[in-house]
């Protein structure tokens, strides 16, 4: 080696870190949303980066008329302050076209009119059934062709997750028959086109993150980091849903609520933090945000 090539520092920049909060406008948050939008605002201030929060409203049959207000709301009142504007899936139409168009001029995408109830009767995998029938866009959904599936991936928090191989391989849907964008295409695409470098989300979501790398590298992109957080869940297992009537966020108790969030994800908030401000608790939570004392489990019952 030349004096030269050894004086030179080998200089890594890190991008800066983005991360971002994604609801869905199905009812209002509750705890188990807060938990993942508090764990993912404290990634992102404690990496000095920025937090973004995006309106994940490509499902209207699943909506509830006014949930997008409430949960701008409730984050607002909760001291949970986003960076730049708001992203709303419903104003990306012509990314996801954009896309889609890219995909299938490379040869990447078909249609496929199988059923639930066909693809249960061979097997409950959907294994290629349609990628060489060459049918067309009626009454059809759209495939992604899988050809490097990823089946393991290293999760910042519960480490390596192996995903089974059958599910990993599928061609998954990237739009859905009724003609709605399939979640795996827009949360790709949007990841991308916001620059986020680490997704902090629940751990009901493990299992699409091996299809969304698969994606990302299909798309020539490099994929985020993945974190997810334990799942807050009713004593029998069930996780906190509107389905499951999770109990509403006591607004009024704001600060408690702050306080039970972060304890849930194993930090040590002393008592003294109840007679603080909600913007108080935030930055005593940023100030000593310790990843390592998130359980590792991915469900704790919080009832
Ligand atoms: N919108 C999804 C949900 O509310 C979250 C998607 C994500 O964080 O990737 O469950
Ligand atoms: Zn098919």
């Amino acid at each position: 080696m030349s004096d030269n090539a050894e004086s030179q520092p080998l200089i890594k920049t890190a991008a800066p870190y983005r991360g971002r909060f994604a609801p869905s406008p199905s009812g209002p948050l509750h705890f188990g949303s807060l938990v993942a939008a508090v764990g993912s605002y404290m990634q992102a201030r404690a990496n000095r980066g920025q937090w973004l929060v995006r309106i994940e409203n490509i499902d209207p049959p699943r909506e509830m008329p006014g949930a997008t207000d409430i949960i701008l709301r409730q984050l607002e009142l909760f001291g949970l302050h986003w960076d730049e504007s708001l992203l709303y899936q419903s104003d990306r139409s012509q990314a996801y076209d954009e896309t889609l168009q890219r995909l299938a001029d490379a040869g990447l995408s078909y249609h496929c009119n199988c059923t639930r109830k066909s693809i249960m009767a061979r097997g409950g995998y959907y294994s290629g059934h349609c990628r060489k029938r060459d049918l067309g866009p009626d009454n059809t959904a759209l495939r992604f062709v899988n050809h490097h599936p990823v089946a393991e991936f290293d999760d910042q928090l519960q480490g390596k997750i192996i995903l089974p191989s059958d599910f990993a391989n599928e061609d998954f849907i990237i739009r859905r028959r009724d003609g709605l964008y399939a979640y795996q295409l827009a949360v790709v695409v949007d990841d991308i086109d916001t620059g986020i470098t680490e997704v902090v989300r629940g751990a009901d979501l493990i299992t699409p993150t091996g299809r969304q790398i698969a994606f990302f590298n299909a798309l020539g992109s490099t994929a985020p980091d993945y974190l997810h957080l334990p799942l807050a869940t009713h004593a029998d297992g069930h996780k906190l849903s509107k389905q499951t009537h999770a109990p509403a966020l006591r607004e009024d108790q704001r600060v408690l609520e702050l306080i039970d969030a972060l304890r849930f994800l194993g930090q040590k908030v002393p008592n003294e933090c109840q007679d603080g401000s909600v913007d108080e608790v935030l930055q005593w939570g940023v100030a000593h945000w310790q990843l390592d004392q998130v359980a590792k489990c991915e469900k704790i019952a919080i009832d």
